[in-house]
Formats: structure tokens, C-alpha cells, sequence
């Protein structure tokens, strides 16, 4: 029996501790996989678990992908590490030109990192990098957005919008505003794809630009589509209105697509969806489907060149990571690229996403529901708090669904889901039912 597969020893228990955000849950009642193939997670116990949440809005393809695992059996049997410093290896620029094939119009410069947080860090330097370069080098400002996630470096912290995340690490980044969310519990909720209400939430920007000199400001980071803020698609005509209003003031437009890359919305990247493009994309978790870590930086000719080749009395950008552009992951990063378009994940999903869309609003009058909101295969059923303590009812919800087999995720009192890309209407409607029967067993 191979002894990676048991269920840890209880010293193991108490030597290993979790993310910060997730060891008190895990301790309280532990959730221990130790296999995975297509939708299902396995447990030691030899239970079979619905994956709703791709891993971590990662794994598109679904657990196990053949030709990833094979594509790194086999770069794993060279282990001819390169660094990026100065050299690379051959696999690093056949990945980028996929990427770059598949990428919105113009954005065909990629720089590799190894995660979602890195890929943020990264692009908030190039933006400031791009306008020293043009000799602008006042403008260091940077907005976020309320709810927003960024991942945990400091930089992506400092323009992250969710709270509880950012408090007690003493000065984050200075210079920082956030945009408001858009989502209203009135005006927008149980909206079906797209709001139509709240676009001239963008205008905030201008309201930024009045209090702030527009000209002090880098850029503006949001993620197309918010997720770990609870899945909150932008209104109509939203992101069209924030690209104009930084065209009008000279300010880089940045979209964190580390969940909405890779096809989670239903193109390889969601601002092919959405119809706006912005200077630059960060991504990361489905550019490998979660097989190996990697993220990556798209950039625009124009962004690329300037901060590349600006005055020659500009310093070069001195950035870069020891595993940038690792083999291994570039080898699973062109395999996950196969995987997608060879099993035509990109054009199947916008067909799932319908079946999908109906699945999740069929819950509006299930008990405790005040709102559902969906965009490609991801959903939001957010519910009303519990008052008193207890917990959240959404953590009862998730709690139910893993007794019966399901995995889904919580946002505060939202439930969050990200099924693999590869999700059957039989296993959409076992996910929903599942989350039905959770919360008619509410009290
Ligand atoms: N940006 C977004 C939009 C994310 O969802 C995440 C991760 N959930 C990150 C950045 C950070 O990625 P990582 O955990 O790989 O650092």
C-alpha cells in the first residue's frame, strides 16, 4: 500500500499547520485528500468527493489531466533546471508564444513568476516602471477596489479590498485608494451573468482623479470578475467605463485574471469575454491547471517596450524570481494549453455555463437565499446571516455538502463554486441539489 496515500499519524497532525485563514476550520474538522482524478477528490478513507471548487479555481481541466501528468513524468525525467537570470530554456519561449497566441489582442509579452501573489507584485512594479521610464516618474499612486484579492505579498495586500485580510501587518504600500465594490443587495441581486445595474460605479475613478492629481496615478488592478470576494461579475458597461476614464488620464489598466485565465468565464482569458482589454493581465492556478506552481505577466507592446527600452538613463527593472520560467512548469504549462484546446475546454464552456446559470438560480427560493450570481462556471449563493453564534450557515452548508460527498467553498456568508471546467449537467445538478438539501436542514 503505498504509504502516501494514509491518512496523516496524529503527530503529523500537530507538526503541520495550514494557511492562517484556514487552520482553525481544518483542525476543527479536517479534510484530508489524498488522491484526485477528473471531478473527484479521494479520501484515505476511500470516499469520493465532487470537486466544486477546481482545487482552488485552478484545475480546469480536472484532476489528473493525462497529458499534463505525462508532459511532467517527462520534464521531470531531464530536471534541467535553467535560470532566468541571463539564460532560459527552450520551453520557457515556446510557452510564452502559446500564451501569447491565445491572449487578448496586443498583449504579447509574457514574464513568468510562480504565483498568483508574485504575478501582482510583478505588475504593479512594471506599471510604475513604465512611467519612469517615460520620465513621468511622479506617478506612483495605484487604485484597487473594495472586496478585491490579490494574493499576500504587500503589494497585492495594499490594493486588496477585503478587510479582515489586511489588518494588524502595520504600513502596507502607501499612495493607495480603492474604487467601491459593485455590488448592491437591492439593485443587482439575483442578476444572471452581467448586472445590468451599477456601471457608473466606474465614474468613482474620476471621483479618485478630482481628490487625487490624476497624474500621480500608476494604475488601477481589478480583477475582471471578483471571486474570493464573492464571485461578483461587473455590471454592464463597467469595465468599458474604468478603461476610458484611465485612457483619459494616462493610467496602465490592470485585470488580475489569476481565476477568470484559462477559461474559467468561457475564453482563454475573461477580457475576451468581457470585450475590454486593459495593459496588463496577471494570471496564475489554470496556466498549469493547478499541476505545478506558475503565474505569469502579459504585457502590451507598447507597455513592454517603454519600460524595456526607455531612455537609456533609466535603470533596467531589476525583478525576476530564481524558478521564473522553471522547465517543469512550462512543460505542464504547454500541456495544460493542449489539454484545453484539444478537448475544446475554451468553447465547451460557454454551453455548460447555461446549464449551469439555470442550476444555480433554481436555488432563489431555497430557504435563507438573498442572492445568486453567476458568470461562465462560477456562481455565488449568498445567504442571510445567522444571527448569534454558531458560525456562518454558509460554513454549514459547506460542511453538509462534504458529508454527502461535495466540495464547495465559503466567502463570509456566501458559498463560492468553481467546478473543473469539465462538469456534467449530472454532476451540476447533484452539486446544487446537494447545496439545496444543506440548506433546507438549516435551522
Ligand atoms: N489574485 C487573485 C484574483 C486570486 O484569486 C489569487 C488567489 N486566489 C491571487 C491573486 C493569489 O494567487 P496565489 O495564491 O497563487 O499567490
Amino acid at each position: 500500500k503505498d504509504a502516501m496515500t494514509d491518512a496523516p499519524s496524529a503527530e503529523a497532525m500537530e507538526a503541520y499547520w495550514l494557511p492562517f485563514t484556514a487552520n482553525r476550520a481544518f483542525k476543527a474538522q479536517p479534510k484530508i485528500f489524498s488522491g484526485a482524478d477528473g471531478m473527484y477528490y479521494f479520501t484515505p478513507d476511500g470516499r469520493r468527493i465532487l470537486d466544486g471548487m477546481a482545487g482552488l479555481w485552478c484545475v480546469n481541466a480536472g484532476h489528473n489531466a493525462p497529458r499534463i501528468a505525462a508532459a511532467i513524468r517527462e520534464q521531470a525525467g531531464k530536471l534541467d533546471y535553467v535560470s532566468s537570470f541571463g539564460m532560459s530554456h527552450p520551453l520557457a519561449f515556446e510557452l510564452a508564444r502559446r500564451i501569447a497566441a491565445v491572449a487578448p489582442e496586443g498583449l504579447d509579452h509574457v514574464f513568468f513568476v510562480n504565483s498568483g501573489s508574485e504575478a501582482v507584485d510583478t505588475a504593479l512594479k512594471i506599471a510604475r516602471a513604465y512611467h519612469q521610464a517615460r520620465g513621468d516618474g511622479r506617478r506612483i499612486r495605484l487604485v484597487g477596489r473594495a472586496k478585491g484579492y490579490h494574493g499576500m505579498g504587500f503589494g497585492g495586500l495594499s490594493v486588496a479590498g477585503i478587510s479582515r485580510h489586511k489588518r494588524d501587518f502595520g504600513p502596507l504600500l502607501g499612495e493607495v485608494d480603492h474604487l467601491p465594490h459593485t455590488h448592491h443587495p437591492e439593485h443587482n441581486a439575483f442578476s444572471r451573468g452581467l448586472p445590468a445595474w451599477g456601471a457608473h460605479l466606474a465614474d468613482e475613478l474620476e471621483a479618485i482623479c478630482a481628490i487625487q492629481d490624476p497624474s500621480t496615478i500608476a494604475a488601477v488592478i481589478v480583477e475582471p470578475v471578483t471571486g474570493s470576494g464573492g464571485v461578483l461579475p461587473p455590471p454592464v458597461g463597467y469595465l468599458e467605463r474604468l478603461r476610458k476614464i484611465c485612457d483619459r488620464h494616462g493610467i496602465l489598466l490592470i485585470f488580475d485574471e489569476v481565476i477568470t485565465g484559462f477559461g474559467r468565464i468561457g475564453a482563454p482569458f475573461g477580457a475576451q469575454v468581457l470585450g475590454v482589454t486593459p495593459d496588463i493581465i496577471t494570471c496564475a492556478k489554470g496556466m498549469t491547471n493547478g499541476a505545478v506552481p506558475m503565474g505569469g505577466v502579459l504585457v502590451n507592446r507598447q507597455v513592454f517596450d517603454t519600460f524595456m527600452d526607455g531612455p537609456a538613463e533609466a535603470p533596467e527593472l531589476m525583478h525576476g524570481y530564481t524558478y521564473s520560467g522553471h522547465p517543469l512548469a512550462c512543460a505542464a504549462g504547454i500541456a495544460a494549453l493542449d489539454t484545453y484546446e484539444q478537448d475544446g475546454i475554451f468553447e465547451n464552456t460557454p454551453k455548460t455555463a447555461s446549464v449551469w446559470e439555470d442550476a444555480a438560480h433554481a436555488l432563489k427560493d431555497a430557504p435563507h437565499v438573498v442572492d445568486i450570481r453567476n458568470i461562465g462556471l462560477l456562481a455565488a449563493i449568498e445567504l442571510a446571516p445567522r444571527a448569534g453564534a454558531g458560525g456562518t450557515r454558509a460554513a454549514s452548508v459547506m460542511q453538509h455538502c462534504f458529508d454527502k460527498g461535495v466540495l464547495v467553498r465559503t466567502a463570509g456568508d456566501t458559498l463560492v463554486l468553481s467546478p473543473p471546467l469539465i462538469i456534467t449537467p449530472d454532476e451540476i445538478d447533484r452539486l446544487f441539489t446537494t447545496i439545496r438539501e444543506g440548506l433546507m436542514s438549516l435551522n
